[in-house]
């Protein structure tokens, strides 16, 4: 897959996109991400790309120009392309969202900042409109580097074992199973603290049996809507 993320300032990306698995990812070739400076599209001598908002108001709007022509520029030549705007008035994020995003061949990511993009250049380029949640972000590149890594999981090859992804929470409907690791007994000033007794049995069908009643037990805890919907289902 090759994403383009179109921002303001696309030094912001370094760390979150050049570290760990995303870095594997890309030394690997299994996915490409190319940051671009909207402000490289723009005519004017500064290379201003934002002004003042008509009608009045405070802060500042992403002109449409640069914006449609960074978008029009990287989609030239390519057949299947995705445009995202990454908004708060966007569709919420969800797996299933991630699941299909990983099969697209290439993404453009268009990140706002300040009062965000002149409508005009949402209507014209923008295919899809997606938020991270109900909250706002001061610009879109957090929202674009946790688009960017939530999809990058369910590309083939990208997490080391490909059933992790499938057996993490939203996957079967259920959030995750709790998981430990050694040691075995943790021995803390004022408490001890063991590793569950079964997952040291060998017994697999035990195992997957307790799996699934701590994934119900916490789901029924944290999130009783999806809970609801996996009994009804
Ligand atoms: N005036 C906008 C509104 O109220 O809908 C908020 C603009 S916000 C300060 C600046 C930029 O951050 C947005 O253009 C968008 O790219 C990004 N952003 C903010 N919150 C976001 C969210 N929840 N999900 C995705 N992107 C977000």
């Amino acid at each position: 897959m090759h994403i383009d993320v179109l921002s303001l300032f696309p030094e912001y990306f370094r760390g979150p996109l050049d570290e760990s698995i995303l870095k594997r990812a890309q030394d690997a070739h299994l996915i490409e991400i190319e940051r671009i400076n909207i402000r490289d599209y723009t005519l004017e001598r500064h290379k201003k790309a934002d002004d003042r908002p008509y009608g009045g108001g405070p802060g500042m709007v992403m002109m449409a120009e640069p914006v449609i022509k960074a978008v029009r520029a990287k989609k030239e030549g390519r057949l299947n392309t995705k445009v995202i705007y990454l908004s708060p008035q966007g569709v919420t994020l969800n797996a299933k969202m991630c699941r299909e995003l990983a099969k697209e061949e290439h993404l453009i990511l268009l990140c706002g900042h300040y009062e965000g993009i002149d409508e005009r250049a949402i209507d014209s380029v923008v295919d899809l409109e997606i938020s991270i949640g109900d909250f706002v972000l001061t610009n879109g590149c957090l929202a674009a580097c946790v688009l960017i890594d939530a999809v990058a999981r369910f590309i083939p090859g990208v997490i080391g074992d490909e059933r992790a992804a499938d057996e993490d929470s939203f996957e079967g409907g259920l959030l995750d199973f709790p998981h430990y690791t050694r040691p075995e007994v943790l021995s803390l000033e004022f408490e001890e603290r063991k590793v569950p007794e079964v997952l040291l049995s060998g017994n697999h069908a035990e195992i997957n049996a307790w799996r699934k009643k701590k994934a119900l037990e916490k789901t029924k805890k944290c999130r009783a809507d999806l809970y609801e919907a996996y009994i009804k289902s």
